[in-house]
């Protein structure tokens, strides 16, 4: 049965480890299995980092800019080559592929998030394989996604994907760090994220995850808990791909929780940015999560961060836990004024205009439960 997939493959996997010259057979191997997959009828992305890389190759530049202008600069030289090479290399495919660049921005807009899903829809109903990146050079450092694990899960959680393949430097998984620990194991299954969470996985920045596993691990939270199977598997072999739709067990694969069920709930949970925290007493925990009820200003014990009505917010339980997340119908400072106050007493402090729910039911989206446990190869 065709199906959507989201392929994100990394500068390490693209570039070689010395010189950052492009490793031009793993690309081509990349290129094949893409087109392969395509006529067999599946929609395909792909994510694609490396326009800093490549650009600092153009440039001779042997250590990868610190400075955000410059870094900005570098990847605007690199991304035009970047999709030089891919398009010489899918059209001797006959694959047409189309160059998608975001910002987090885009996401936070409703309207914005809408016009991309449609467009990525378009795109994949022509036959084309999009290739996304983030658009470096006009990202601001609060609006970024800071990497494209991140955007690739935002992406397969926007178009709704049936899979997510993050093509790293690793095979898969383990649960401790391989080159320290002869003990490590192999992970091949994860039922849910929060079975990872007493491993010590690997940082930001470890050599055994270019990228660093962490920032994987929480793309695999995001796109499995928008319903997207996820797989991390080797970015030298992205033959693995098909391998993996055929039922090889290869990777770490990543089980696909119930998502949210519509569009707009997916945006409030993976599209927004949350600007600040409410934490809720039991009661309201309860309502909330058993009840199904709206949260109410009776429930709150705290509020944290400063936010304008209609921004997103974390809903967290008495010890910090989070809830789920919501569009929030007050701004912080209103919101500290009536924190666990009756709906009576609300329109004596602040008015009589003022909204019934905190957060309405139809703007809240709860984390999903843990399930099974972590099953790990031996
Ligand atoms: N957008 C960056 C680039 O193309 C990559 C970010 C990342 O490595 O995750 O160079």
């Amino acid at each position: 049965m065709p199906q959507t997939l989201v392929v994100k493959i990394g500068t390490s996997s693209l570039t070689q480890p010395d010189r950052g010259d492009l490793a031009l057979s793993t690309l081509a191997r990349l290129v094949e299995t893409l087109t392969q997959l395509r006529r067999h009828g599946h929609r395909l992305i792909l994510v694609s980092s490396g326009a800093v890389g490549v650009g600092c190759a153009r440039l001779g530049l042997s250590d990868r800019p610190r400075r955000l202008a410059t870094k900005q600069a570098v990847a605007a030289v690199g991304q035009g080559r970047l999709m030089r090479v891919y398009d010489d290399l899918f059209t001797s495919l006959q694959q047409p592929i189309a160059q998608v660049l975001l910002t987090r921005k885009d996401l936070v807009q409703r309207s914005s998030y809408v016009n991309a899903y449609n467009t990525f829809q378009e795109l994949l109903k022509l036959g084309v394989i999009p290739i996304v990146n983030e658009n470096d050079t006009i990202a601001t450092e609060e609006l970024k996604f800071g990497d494209n694990d991140t955007l690739s899960a935002l992406v397969a959680s926007l178009v709704e994907a049936d899979w997510l393949f993050l093509l790293t430097d690793v095979d898969r998984l383990y649960s401790a760090d391989p080159n320290r620990n002869p003990n490590a194991q192999p992970i091949a299954k994860v039922n849910h994220v929060d079975d990872l969470l007493n491993l010590d996985i690997g940082h930001a920045g470890s050599a055994w995850g270019t990228g660093g596993m962490q920032t994987k691990i929480t793309a695999a939270r995001i796109a499995s808990d928008s319903g997207v199977r996820t797989v991390i598997t080797a970015g030298k072999t992205p033959e693995n791909v098909a391998a993996i739709l055929d039922g090889a067990d290869l990777g770490t694969q990543f089980v696909a929780q119930a998502k949210p069920e519509n569009a707009r709930k997916r945006w409030i949970a993976f599209g927004l940015v949350p600007q600040g925290q409410l934490l809720l007493d039991r009661g309201a925990v309860h309502a909330i999560c058993q009840g199904g009820k709206s949260l109410l200003a009776a429930g709150l014990t705290a509020v944290r961060g400063k936010f304008q009505a209609s921004d997103a917010v974390i809903l967290c339980d008495e010890r910090g836990q989070e809830l789920g997340r919501g569009i929030v119908n007050y701004k912080s400072d209103d919101l500290e004024k009536i924190c666990g106050a009756q709906s009576e007493q609300i329109a004596d402090i602040l008015g009589d205009r003022s909204p019934e729910t905190v957060i309405h039911r139809d703007n809240l989206v709860l984390n999903n439960d843990p399930r099974e446990p972590l099953t790990i190869d031996r």
